[in-house]
């Protein structure tokens, strides 16, 4: 189940399933929404592209793209960008679906085209919250990093990344959203993974 399975090739990136997504299919099989779910894949997917042909602009090449329940991750070769690449790689991604959102207002007006335009709209904007690792949190990072250096800004923006990560969890406990429970959890580890090798222990 913790595995990922290749689904795919987009752009010369190999795509993965992670496992726990096909809990959420099962799940969706027995609600009977397949086009929303199938929908929302394809808009993490183009938001994670949106990320990995930026840092390819920039000379970062990406071998996967995996797709959480939780959303899509981009696993880019070592590489640094200077701050102004990486707020541009960061933001590709909410980029794409405020684009997406911008294009559907250009469809019929139905209850899946809105669903699209919400979707989009909320995934760029939830993205672009300073919860480091997430879009936001790279993006506060590299402007951090300009005062204070990348290691002094990794730290930083980590702890902040902690702090939203709180946030999500307690929010997901009391309205009982397992999503943002989990999603509370991706963000602190992966808060921590990134500080780690800087010496920050927690
Ligand atoms: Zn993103």
């Amino acid at each position: 189940m913790l595995k990922s399975y290749k689904i795919g090739r987009i752009a010369g990136i190999d795509l993965y399933l992670h496992g726990t997504f096909l809990l959420l299919l099962a799940l969706t099989a027995l609600t009977g929404s397949a086009i929303t779910l199938l929908m929302l894949f394809t808009i993490v997917v183009l938001h994670e592209l949106g990320h990995a042909l930026a840092a390819r602009h920039y000379g970062i090449p990406t071998q996967a793209i995996t797709l959480y329940p939780i959303g899509g991750v981009a696993r880019m070769q070592a590489g640094r960008f200077t701050p102004n690449q990486e707020i541009a790689v960061a933001a590709a991604g909410p980029a794409v679906n405020f684009a997406l959102a911008g294009a559907s207002l250009l469809l019929p007006a139905t209850p899946l085209s809105s669903l699209f335009l919400a979707y989009n709209l909320g995934l760029g904007l939830f993205n672009l919250l300073p919860a480091f690792p997430m879009d936001g949190g790279r993006i506060l990072r590299a402007f951090l990093s300009r005062r204070y250096g990348h290691v002094q800004a990794t730290m930083r923006a980590a702890d902040w990344g902690q702090k939203f990560a709180w946030v999500f969890g307690i929010l997901g406990l009391v309205t009982a959203s397992f999503n943002l429970v989990f999603l509370g959890i991706f963000v602190w580890l992966a808060a921590a993974a990134e500080a780690a090798p800087f010496g920050r222990r927690w």
